[in-house]
């Protein structure tokens, strides 16, 4: 017979595979095949059924790795759909499924154990022997950990037993040992009558369902009831988190559900070995609950029964890296290939699914009310450009207020900062235009010399300036440098509150999610009054005793030349209010330039729906995604733009060759250095014009989400 093998090996030219011959192996094995003159590994991807027309010398596999495949065959189809739907290699595909090789290290290995060997003697002088005995009765084969786990035995009583030859030692395979088949034990949530008839709805619905759900309704209850029918029918689940660091964080949340022997937690940040030990765990049928960031997406269940996304619309779920491809798309196929139900929750849907909700492809539930209708937040919007804020930029004086009147309640507050919190921007206070340089024709960013004295730095092109009196457009001196870095910010606020305790949580002071759970556990028992912390990690937070929320400038983004930027903004303001008041009552604070901006009202009067219906008729109009779909195409090295300008032009011409409503633009990346260019093309089908390109060395982005 003949295979289809995706070789280990990053060599060229080989990233859809090569043709090896076998007497009989399973697809999703590991196999080690020979490649030029050295043995490498693969997977067996493919049967070959039609035999080449030229009869080539077809080489044979090597060596059959284990007894048992290390893919499933959904896992192998879900590799060919990645492969084909973001346009690039099944080996790139193929790569997020594995630990990185060696695969080998995947097999079960050999471990000790230990078997009662006979029946137990009547008498025993030692205690500590025959309680060893005692527990061995009855199984067949112990394992060297369980033992020592459920017993305390040590080396010298083991020994002993040896030498008596009452108990035998045997080497075993990891996965033919004691593997815990029985269904771990649920304990199902109490859910109110709103949550009850959202989770029958879905539960109805064999479609994807959107689970429109506000900021402290209970989604996370619903998911829990939903993983509970889940284990109870025999089956596994996945809930994928927007945010590494709140991995370990969840995991609390599903502690009472399940015992969490049964739950494994699955992110990029894991050593290659916990990767390893985690994967086969999971391989081995061990774990009901994977919870994890997108990659988690790829675990070896083999009786998938539920996929859950939380927080849907976060933009984490796409992979920046090849492959490109998006969390939520790629678990709707996950789900077709399987008959597993997907699950989408979010305070403020996608774009994208709502227009499927909306369609009828996704089936919508929703909850209106917060748990035990508790009030959301009142908020107040301030104006940046109105406050006098004296010292004490970025916090005006009715935070700073705010602040204060919690301090003496004993209640909490959680500030957010930008996400690139230290990039500080001059801003006319006037025209509220920001400096920009002349070079790159983007905002400056301050710094702090050598002499502690500020100029501008274009970070394109590497111009610098002097800080100019006036501003260049309207001649105002009223100049302001905005946009606080994480640091400053937290200094500021020990000047000012020097006995708060004072935590804060970004990515550069947190490495690991174990180090957030901490610091949440601090927040959760009161040991901590303010949480100060970047976007991207206060987002999802569940703290009952927080009654202020502030957004420091809420601004970053708005600006960005990105048909996505509204609703960015919108999406985080409306995190933001979720995080306040979800015991008692509470309040939240908008610090904006742009107190006017659509989606800042919608936010502050808890307009979601009306917002997203306004944004999609925008899009609708303007003709992006979701009405079209996008591709972009990357250009890298010294001829990018000469590149990507040739290829604009075949892709205009292919355009009106096939006469499509198609948009086409080329242009430097924001953040690429004016080294980095890339053609966006968006219209109903882009592909039936990459089809057309010759796309050697252009990286191919499907449905993008950072197209600036
Ligand atoms: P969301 O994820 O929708 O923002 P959560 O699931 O975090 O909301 O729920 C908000 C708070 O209300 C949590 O502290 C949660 O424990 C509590 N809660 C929600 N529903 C219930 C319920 N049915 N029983 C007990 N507590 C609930
Ligand atoms: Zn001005």
């Amino acid at each position: 017979m003949r295979y289809l093998v995706l070789p280990s090996s990053r060599s060229s030219g080989i990233g859809n595979g090569l043709t090896y011959e076998a007497n009989d192996v399973k697809v999703g094995s590991a196999v080690r095949v020979p490649l030029r003159n050295k043995l490498v590994e693969g997977i067996v991807f493919d049967v070959i059924q039609e035999r080449a027309s030229v009869e080539y010398d077809v080489k044979q596999v090597k060596e059959i790795l284990g007894d048992a495949p290390l893919l499933t065959d959904v896992q192998l189809r879900l590799v060919r759909w990645v492969a084909e739907e973001y346009c690039c290699s099944l080996r790139a595909a193929l790569s997020v499924f594995l630990p990185p090789p060696p695969w080998s290290a995947l097999l079960p290995a050999d471990i000790t154990g230990y078997a009662l060997k006979g029946s137990i003697p009547e008498h025993l002088r030692s205690k500590k022997q025959m309680h060893v005995l005692e527990y061995l009765q009855g199984k067949d084969w112990v394992s060297i950990d369980n033992l020592k786990g459920g017993t305390g035995v040590t080396k010298p009583v083991l020994d002993a037993l040896l030498k008596q030859d009452l108990i035998e030692k045997s080497l075993q395979k990891e996965s033919s040992t004691e593997t815990k088949n029985q269904k771990p034990k649920t304990n199902q949530p109490i859910l109110t009558e709103a949550q009850k008839s959202a989770y029958e709805s879905m539960r109805a619905d064999p479609r994807p369902s959107l689970l429109f759900g506000i900021t402290g309704s209970g989604k996370t209850e619903v998911y829990a009831q939903l993983i509970a029918d889940t284990i109870e029918a025999g089956k596994q689940a996945i809930l994928l988190v927007p945010e590494i660091l709140l991995t370990e964080h969840s995991i609390h949340r599903f502690r009472n559900l399940i015992d969490p022997e049964y739950i494994a937690i699955v992110h990029s940040r894991l050593t290659p070995s916990q990767r390893r030990e985690t994967w086969k765990k999971i391989h081995r049928g061990e774990i009901s609950l994977v919870i994890g960031s997108r990659s988690a997406l790829f675990s070896p269940l083999s009786k998938l029964g539920l996929v859950i996304l939380d927080e849907e619309h976060e933009w984490t779920y796409k992979n920046e890296q090849t492959p490109r491809y998006h969390a939520r798309e790629t678990a709707d196929a996950l789900c077709r290939f399987t008959g597993a139900k997907l699950v989408l929750g979010t305070a403020t849907p996608s774009l994208e699914s709502w227009a499927r909700a909306k369609a009828g492809r996704y089936h919508l539930a929703r909850l209106p009310e917060r748990y035990k209708n508790q009030p959301l937040p009142a908020v107040r919007v301030i104006d940046l450009a109105e406050a006098r804020f004296g010292a004490m930029y970025p916090f005006s004086p009715p935070l700073l207020t705010a602040i204060e009147e919690r301090l003496k309640k004993g209640e909490q507050s959680v500030l957010f900062l930008n996400h690139r919190g230290t990039a500080t921007s001059l801003l006319c206070l006037q025209c509220r235009r920001r400096i920009v340089s002349p070079e790159s024709q983007l905002p400056f960013t301050v710094h702090e010399g050598r002499d502690g004295k500020p100029f501008l730095l274009d970070h394109i092109s590497g111009v610098s300036a002097p800080v100019p009196s006036e501003c260049p457009s309207c001649h105002s001196t009223n100049l302001l440098a905005v946009g606080a870095g994480t640091q400053k910010v937290e200094a500021l606020l020990r000047k000012q509150f020097p006995t708060a305790r004072l935590l804060r949580a970004d990515s550069d002071t947190l490495e690991h999610p174990e180090q957030m759970r901490l610091l949440l556990e601090k927040m959760r028992d009161g040991r901590a009054d303010i949480l100060l912390g970047t976007q991207s990690v206060v987002k999802g937070l569940d703290l009952p005793n927080v009654t202020l929320a502030a957004v420091l400038v809420a601004d970053i983004g708005l600006s960005l030349p990105h048909f996505r930027a509204g609703e960015r903004i919108f999406q985080l303001l409306t995190q933001l209010t979720g995080r306040s008041g979800r015991a008692k009552l509470g309040e939240v604070i908008i610090q904006t330039f742009r107190p006017n901006a659509p989606e800042i009202l919608a936010a502050a009067k808890h307009k979601t729906e009306p917002y997203l219906e306004q944004e999609l008729k925008l899009r609708l109009y303007t003709g992006y995604p979701p009405a079209t779909r996008m591709i972009r195409l990357i250009f890298r090295g010294s001829d990018a733009k000469l590149r990507a300008e040739k290829l604009h032009i075949a892709v205009l011409q292919t355009i009106a060759r096939q006469s499509l409503t198609a948009k086409a633009s080329v242009a430097p990346t924001l953040f690429g250095a004016g080294k980095v260019w890339h053609v966006l093309l968006s219209c109903e089908e882009p592909r039936k014009i990459i089809t057309q390109l010759d796309l050697t060395d252009v990286v191919i982005d499907v449905d993008p989400i950072e197209c600036v």
